[in-house]
């Protein structure tokens, strides 16, 4: 309980609704990461960019840490309150306040969710590409956040390369209404960061005409490592795939649990590859697609426009899906390049059979992005650890792979831990100067990316 903290946002210009309600702040405890909780104070349901200003001021007068919320499906724990914290919700605002057909811009609320969008624009003949998995419950705020990828990340881009302009309430600088193109340093640095230096009030964002026609392949290989052998094979042939998901044979054998999609169970490694464009560049880069997955002995299948979108949606259901191997996951997204798949993947099923955990990996394989997900039983502590003891050993495989800590998900509270294995002291201490430029008191989600500790003195 925070009674000062609670009287003053409940006088709020505007009177947005307050939660303090021990029962009803339960919810917003959690995020999509399992084995992550706080209790938040208090929850702000703002509607307009004046409530989270003015939330966000109310928590700086009263040195209280806050976080914004969009959907709640951070899969890093980064949606995650610390204990006592004012959570700014955001998902009342959800207007699309602007759409200019002709020059393909668009400008939204934070709250909008992603698939609303795609579907508002593909209404309009309009293409929004950013597509994480998780685009019927994320918002448009949380992509900006974590600057979310999806399958299309590779052909089209992340969320970064969407965003034509935002608006920001900061704790230290007020609101920024930043462009492209005059205010690219400020408008990167909040992209990707996890709410730790303002919340984003209104996107500005780029869309492009909708491709006019697709062709889909799955060919599965005897195991993980032979398909992600491949993936390197047509990422070095020049065929540029506008989606290539790898999924191995734990994530298989889960979607086939879940429902009867129609997957080959017998694939121990799988790979689904969309190409997309004009006819003429989709019909060549297909014959080439084709003769390369033959030549690579992959068992090889045309997936009919029908069947592709039901695949599609079981692929955007494999994180429920693996709850029918074990009850619960840890899920990392390392990314590393296309050489270094197979073998990551090889270094991480070694260390999950060490381990005795089973590990099920999946990702946009395009981007070399990859996402081993320990699976344990919630009840088995010893399990739990044991599974949860494999987070440092995917990180420390995806780093001396040449990757990154993360593809997508952001390094939230889960990979904040080992974010001083993946860059040096110097780099740390300008990441603290940079923080501290904006939140000077730390009150923007503390304990999510940042690297914590004093700063080092450096020449
Ligand atoms: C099934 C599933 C599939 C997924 N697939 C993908 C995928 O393919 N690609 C991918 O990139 N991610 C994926 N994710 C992760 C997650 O969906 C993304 O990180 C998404 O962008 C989070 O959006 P959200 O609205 O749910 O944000 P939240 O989870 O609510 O918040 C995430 C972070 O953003 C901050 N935030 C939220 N709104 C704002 C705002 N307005 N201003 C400032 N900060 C804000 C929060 O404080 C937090 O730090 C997946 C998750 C799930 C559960």
């Amino acid at each position: 309980m925070n009674p000062a903290l609670i009287a003053q946002v409940r006088r709020l210009d505007g009177a947005p609704q307050v939660l303090v309600d021990p029962d009803e702040l339960v919810a917003y405890g959690y995020d999509a990461t399992m084995g992550y909780r706080g209790t938040p104070a208090a929850v702000v349901m703002a509607e307009t960019e004046a409530h989270v200003v003015d939330a966000l001021a109310t928590a700086r007068k009263q040195g209280t840490p806050c976080l914004a919320r969009g959907g709640a499906t951070s899969l890093s724990a980064s949606a995650v309150p610390p204990d006592g914290a004012l959570v700014i919700d955001t998902n009342r605002m959800r207007r699309i306040t602007g759409f200019d057909e002709e020059r393909r811009r668009a400008t939204v609320e934070p709250g909008v969710v992603t698939r609303d969008f795609r579907d508002y624009a593909a209404a309009r003949g309009l293409f929004y590409a950013p597509d994480p998995s998780s685009e019927a419950a994320a918002t448009i705020g949380g992509n900006v956040a974590t600057n979310a990828g999806g399958p299309y990340a590779y052909k089209y881009g992340v969320t970064r390369d969407a965003v034509t302009g935002l608006r920001v309430a900061t704790p230290r600088h007020g609101l920024l209404s930043l462009t492209r193109g005059t205010d690219d340093g400020v408008i990167d640095l909040i992209i990707g960061s996890e709410g730790t230096l303002g919340i984003v009030t209104e996107v500005s964002l780029q869309l492009r005409p909708l491709p006019s026609h697709r062709s889909v392949r799955a060919a599965s290989f005897p195991d993980g490592e032979s398909a992600l052998r491949v993936v390197a094979q047509i990422m070095e042939s020049g065929i540029t795939p506008a989606k290539l998901e790898f999924l191995d044979d734990i994530t298989v054998e889960s979607l086939e649990r879940s429902r009867p999609w129609g997957f080959p169970r017998d694939a121990g490694g799988l790979l689904l590859v969309e190409l997309d464009g004009e006819k003429a560049e989709v019909h060549e880069e297909t014959d080439a697609l084709d003769a390369l997955l033959r030549s690579a002995g992959g068992g090889m299948d045309s997936v009919d426009p029908i069947r592709a979108e039901r695949w599609w949606e079981a692929r955007r259901g494999i994180t429920a899906s693996l709850a029918r191997i074990r009850p619960a996951k840890i899920g990392e997204d390392i990314c590393v390049p296309y050489s270094q798949l197979a073998p990551t993947f090889a270094a991480i099923k070694q260390a999950a059979d060490d381990a005795d955990v089973v590990v099920a990996i999946f990702g946009h394989a395009a981007d070399g992005t990859l996402h081993p997900n320990m699976l344990y039983d919630p009840t088995d502590e010893e399990e739990r650890d044991r599974a949860f003891s494999l987070l440092p050993i995917v990180a420390d495989a995806g780093l001396a792979a040449g990757g990154i800590l993360s593809g997508e998900h952001g390094l939230g509270r889960v990979k904040q831990p080992f974010i001083d294995r993946a860059y040096d002291p110097p780099t740390l201490d300008a990441m603290r100067r940079i923080k501290r430029a904006f939140d000077p008191d730390n009150i923007m989600n503390p304990g999510a990316m940042w690297p914590t500790g004093p700063m080092e003195a450096h020449p």
